[in-house]
């Protein structure tokens, strides 16, 4: 079983727990998958990402108006992360982590994680941030 950390398109988070990668996704196009909060099935995988891959422990504060720009901005950063971050799928967690401790090359990656293991890096202080969802994609029934 895997459990992913999910999202409806009103930004209600929740936990969804499948057999494996490829049910989630046959049973994510079929529009089977459904907010527990508003019903809605316009619901996409968390995707996770370090805000800042640093040695500095805490980054500084953001100030009102740079949150603001990066409120306008979440379709670029996601963009951002997707050209420039790489992509460790479920191993998210683990090279975030080895990065973290100094294990692994220093650099931007993004992939997929679950909430415990969310709960788990920010113990850890690994500083991650969620990607805004992607725009859900109509599937085609040709
Ligand atoms: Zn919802």
């Amino acid at each position: 079983m895997i459990r992913y950390a999910l999202a409806c398109d009103h930004a209600h988070e929740f936990e969804g727990w499948f057999g494996s990668s490829e049910d989630y996704e046959s049973q994510s196009e079929a529009g089977q998958i459904g907010c527990p909060t508003c019903g809605s099935t316009a619901v996409t995988k968390q995707i996770m990402a370090p805000m800042v891959a640093g040695t500095k422990r805490t980054a500084p504060d953001m100030t009102p108006a740079a949150r603001e720009v990066m409120m306008a901005a979440m379709e670029q950063v996601r963009q951002h992360v997707e050209d420039n971050f790489d992509y460790v799928g479920e191993d998210f967690a683990a090279e975030a982590r080895a990065i973290h401790a100094g294990k692994s090359e220093e650099r931007g990656i993004y992939g997929e994680a679950s909430l415990a293991e969310v709960r788990d890096l920010a113990e850890e202080g690994v500083n991650i941030a969620p990607l805004p969802p992607a725009p859900v994609k109509k599937a085609s029934l040709n």
